[in-house]
């Protein structure tokens, strides 16, 4: 779906309350925790589902609208319970121009990072995008992503135990990032994931690229070999919800991996087919 097919014709104002910088400052990615507070019962939302942030112009080539798509990180009662606020986690993105070599800045993204509290940001949405957290707390949930495909999965894990309690079913995390300090969520800046390793259903895998300037973690594909034979029993259980969230690449590593669990090409695409066709898998990935 391209950014255009969105309805953004009732934009609102969103007041920013706080923007942390969540990744170390030498760290090369910058990564953010923004939070927001909307008018009372001004924007219901659930976890999985995402805001558009529109970026005030003038914006080249005569459009009248820069729109990008950023995930909810906070449960749908809200950040830290506080009702009407929501959260996002942002990273500040440069892209190179092939040609003529030079760095730009992306202009959403270095919009929301600079933003101070008090910067009121028109946003639209919400919009849902088919990747909700199964409402049965017996259910088992699957979640792979990278980098800042975090946000829904802290969303999810918040929902399934600060909100919905007396969850039974497993709830694993397998997340890939280019350095310890740039596990979100789950390193020294900011500890909210960590926070659930005391729980017995959660298990979290991290996996850390040795060769911290590639994208995607070469790690995760060895922490999901490792553990293929675990995911594919639980894909296998049909009451297991497969998320993949973040970067492309993160899908295709899961791809492999259930490639060499399910024997072959051919098994695990089919067992790919009929999960999307039960409504248990759902890919949120963007980069
Ligand atoms: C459903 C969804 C959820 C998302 N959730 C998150 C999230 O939680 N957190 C997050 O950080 N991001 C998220 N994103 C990504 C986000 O929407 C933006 O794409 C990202 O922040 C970059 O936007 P930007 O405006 O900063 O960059 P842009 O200015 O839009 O640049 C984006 C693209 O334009 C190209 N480009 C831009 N300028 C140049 C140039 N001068 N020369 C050559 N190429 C150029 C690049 O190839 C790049 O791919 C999500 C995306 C989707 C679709």
């Amino acid at each position: 779906m391209n950014v255009n097919d969105f309805d953004i014709s009732h934009p609102m104002e969103a007041v920013l309350v706080s923007s942390e910088r969540i990744t170390p400052p030498d760290a090369d990615a910058e990564v953010r925790h923004l939070v927001f507070q909307l008018p009372e019962g001004a924007f219901p939302y659930e976890e999985g589902q995402s805001v558009g942030v529109l970026v005030p112009g003038p914006h080249e080539f005569g459009s009248r609208h820069y729109m990008r798509l950023y995930s909810i990180a906070s449960p749908r009662r809200g950040e830290s319970g506080a009702p009407d606020s929501f959260s996002l986690c942002v990273r500040r993105c440069f892209f190179i121009d092939e040609i003529s070599g030079e760095r730009y800045p992306g202009k959403a993204s270095h919009y929301l990072c600079d933003a101070r509290p008090g910067a009121r940001v028109q946003i639209t949405g919400p919009y849902g995008l088919a990747f909700a957290p199964p409402s049965d707390p017996s259910a088992n949930v699957l979640m792979v992503g990278v980098g800042t495909g975090i946000a829904p999965f802290r969303a999810f894990v918040k929902h399934i135990y600060d909100e919905q309690g007396g969850w039974t079913g497993k709830v694993r995390l397998f997340y890939g990032a280019r350095t310890g300090t740039e596990l979100l969520y789950m390193n020294d800046m900011r500890k909210d994931l960590s926070l659930y390793y005391t729980q017995d259903t959660f298990k979290a895998f991290e996996a850390l690229s040795p060769r911290p300037h590639f994208d995607a973690p070469p790690a995760l594909d060895r922490v999901l070999a490792k553990n293929s034979r675990e995911i594919w029993d639980m894909i296998r259980d049909p009451k297991t919800y497969v998320y993949l969230a973040g970067s492309r690449l993160a899908a295709e590593k899961f791809d492999r991996a259930m490639i060499a669990a399910s024997g072959t090409d051919q098994a695990w695409f089919r067992t790919r087919y009929d999960l999307v066709a039960q409504g248990r898998y759902a890919e949120l990935l963007y980069d």
